[in-house]
């Protein structure tokens, strides 16, 4: 089993690294972002440990990087305790777990034989709905050939609608599923969006897939395939 370590204090790095090699299995150490992306994309680990403050690239850097070019290695990512970094936004953004610093290590290992048992996580399928596609690990939305910058929000709104293309969803519903489920707001304001959406997804293509279901809601309009 090949861990790949990425973490700058080195004394803590040696630690791991005789810890785990103690265990069986093989160690990488990096001490930075950059080479650790570097050792990431080019050999093949069955878990990474990743520290979240490194330098040159911050682990939440690396984690997409390598999200993007398609790696899906698991990652463990270690967060200080300072609260500065929200474990949420780990989760966001493709780690598989993460631990406290300071943390046990035979919790350590455990958590690791758990990722390596469950394997490479399932890359999520592209949508697609006529020309239009939605990659959400790669987090890209294309119309054609034509990239189309969303934001988050935006993002989540039309995955909602494409993942229920040909059906009407109510505005309560588009609310549950892409607001927090605490919000309590005007529901108007998924009109609002929709409308932002029209004019990056629909508007520039002289399209109209999001129809207006009056007093009910939207459906994206199921598209003949491109
Ligand atoms: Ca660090």
């Amino acid at each position: 089993m090949r861990v790949l370590v990425v973490e700058d204090e080195a004394s803590l790095a040696d630690v791991i690294r005789r810890g785990l090699s103690r265990e069986g299995f093989v160690v990488d150490v990096m001490y930075d972002g950059q080479d650790g992306l570097w050792a990431a994309s080019e050999s093949a680990y069955d878990v990474i440990v990743l520290d979240i403050m490194l330098p040159v690239l911050d682990g939440y850097q690396v984690i997409a990087r390598l999200r993007e070019a398609g790696i899906w290695t698991p990652v463990l990512m270690l967060t200080a305790v300072d609260g500065e970094h929200d474990q949420a936004e780990a989760f966001n953004l493709g780690a598989d777990d993460y631990l406290t610093k300071p943390f046990s290590f035979v919790v350590l290992v455990a958590r690791l034989r758990a990722l390596i048992r469950r394997g490479a996580p399932q890359r999520p399928a592209v949508l697609t709905n006529g020309d239009l596609s939605l990659d959400p690990a790669r987090r890209r939305v294309q119309r054609g050939v034509n990239e189309i910058a969303l934001t988050p929000k935006e993002f989540a709104l039309l995955t909602f609608l494409m993942m229920h293309v040909g059906e009407v969803v109510t505005k309560t519903s588009i609310l549950d599923a892409v607001w927090d489920p605490a919000f309590d707001g005007d529901v108007n304001i998924v009109e609002v969006y929709v409308g932002y959406l029209r004019r990056k997804i629909d508007i520039p293509f002289a399209q109209a897939s999001i129809e207006t279901v009056r007093g009910v809601g939207y459906r994206l309009v199921e598209a003949e395939p491109a």
